[in-house]
């Protein structure tokens, strides 16, 4: 059941595709039950977690082939919970970096230079441990998004799924029964064709948002200009130790018409590694932009959307392939009980209302969790425009005087204002307000509530 058939030329599936070119586009139809848009951690999890529960279809990605820049890597407990369920946990530990490699977050002058603060990360605070422990059989490790997509989509062409590269999703109609036709481009022939499918995943259903808003070193040197288009950075390890990722930030309000060239960037790179006998190569490079973006609905029909499609956040608290791979997981099996006749279809709307209000606190929290690094970056003197003026507030840092001892104070009070980013055990667990909900169900005072 499920495979993926070709009808407008009558043989269920075992007609070759190069046989569906010489056909006009407009009678090429592919049918399959599942159509998924991309194969980034959403789709290809997605995949794996659908194949997991003996269905099959089709995965299309519009790039070549899996991602070429290592963008997420923090992967966290809930996320590897549902990759454990379907076996994928041990593959991932092969690959991944552990706990130890990612203890703490620090502010430096440059990776080689003068160290200001650190504070403990990802489950790894002492105090915190605990926590951590009872929450989740498993631990936060880091897998570059370059390494995770190859074992999903690896794990879900092996139990069921097609996967297309080099394919755009063009657009898709729904048909009086419910199916739903999508216009597929392939990028190479330009030979555009159609499938049909029961449900319909992943592409980016931006009708449904309105506006759109919007193992870690931080380098600054607030004593020194610095180029606008590298104001700041967060340098992460990609490989241990010696491939690494600069997240520059241009200076506030620089804008972002940036187009600096390699030798420029090289400098800017060198000087925040801070020693010159070591050789460095640009790799590649990539622009992004901060976003507060979540959709306000993450289906309609039989048409769903996950992943970075219905949340958009800065990588701060690391949620962004987390939570593509746990809406996935949420989906799959509620896509495959509907199916199977073992739930009825009314259990889909349960995606929705779940997953869209993760969507909401995760995109909250990322973005708190990148204002939470203006106090550090206030108390380090890196906002005055003026040179000497953040020279002078620099400098003070050091001092043994009542200003110096106030500056230390206010630096050592926004690191702590971060910890959030490093050990948000709750919202990485998909937790969310639990007082803010019962104070809905329940009209009752904070005492009240506060005395239980
Ligand atoms: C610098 C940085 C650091 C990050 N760090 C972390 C981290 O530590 N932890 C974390 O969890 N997240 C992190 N993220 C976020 C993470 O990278 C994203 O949340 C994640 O990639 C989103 O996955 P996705 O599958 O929804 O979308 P994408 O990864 O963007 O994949 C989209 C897929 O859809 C396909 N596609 C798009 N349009 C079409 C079309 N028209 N037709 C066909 N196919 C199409 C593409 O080819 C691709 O396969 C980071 C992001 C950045 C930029």
């Amino acid at each position: 059941m499920n495979k993926p058939t070709i009808t407008s030329t009558g043989i269920n599936g075992t007609k070759p595709l190069e046989t569906a070119k010489t056909t006009s586009s407009a009678t090429t139809v592919i049918e399959t039950d599942l159509l998924i848009i991309g194969a980034g951690p959403a789709g290809a999890s997605l995949a794996c977690f659908l194949a997991q529960h003996g269905l099959k279809g089709i995965m299309l990605a519009a790039t070549p082939s899996t991602a070429d820049t290592p963008r997420a890597h923090i992967t966290n407990m809930a996320a590897l919970e549902c990759l454990r369920d379907i076996g994928l946990e041990e593959e991932c530990m092969k690959v991944a970096v552990t706990g130890e490699c990612m203890q703490h977050t620090r502010w430096c002058r440059s990776m080689a230079g003068e160290e200001f603060a650190r504070i403990y990360s990802w489950g790894n605070d002492p105090v915190r441990m605990g926590d951590y422990d009872a929450a989740s059989p498993c631990k936060h490790v880091d897998i570059p998004q370059t390494v995770l997509e190859p074992i999903l989509v690896h794990h879900a062409t092996h139990n069921g799924f097609s996967c297309r590269f080099d394919t755009s999703f063009l657009s898709f109609q729904s048909e009086p029964l419910g199916t739903i036709v999508s216009k597929v481009q392939d990028n190479l022939t330009k030979h555009t064709y159609e499938i049909r499918s029961k449900y319909l995943f992943g592409f980016d259903l931006s009708h449904a948002i309105e506006n759109r808003i919007g193992n870690l070193h931080w380098v600054m040197r607030p004593d020194e200009e610095q180029p606008a288009f590298g104001w700041t950075a967060i340098v992460r390890m990609v490989k241990p130790w010696n491939e690494w990722m600069f997240i520059l930030f241009p200076a506030p309000g620089a804008g972002v018409d940036f187009s600096p060239s390699p030798e420029e960037y090289l400098s800017c790179i060198k000087t925040m590694v801070g020693d010159d006998s070591l050789p460095v190569k640009i790799l590649g490079i990539s622009k992004w932009f901060i976003n507060e973006i979540v959709a306000e609905y993450y289906s309609d029909g039989n048409i769903f959307c996950l992943g970075d499609a219905v949340h958009r956040h800065p990588p701060l608290n690391g949620l962004g392939s987390n939570t593509c791979i746990q809406d996935a997981y949420n989906l799959a099996w509620k896509i495959a009980y509907t199916m199977k006749g073992k739930a009825n279809p009314s259990l889909l709307d349960s995606y929705n209302l779940e997953r869209q209000p993760v969507g909401a606190s995760i995109i909250t929290r990322a973005n708190q969790g990148l204002r939470d690094h203006a106090p550090v970056w206030e108390a380090l003197g890196m906002m005055d425009p003026c040179l000497s003026v953040r020279k002078k507030l620099f400098t003070e840092l050091s001092e043994a005087t009542p200003e110096g001892v106030a500056r230390r104070q206010k630096l050592q009070t926004a690191i702590e204002g971060t910890a959030h980013e490093f050990h948000g055990v709750g919202v990485e667990m998909n937790q969310r307000q639990q007082v803010a909900s019962r104070m809905a169900q329940y009209p009752v005072s904070w005492e009240t509530i506060l005395n239980d």
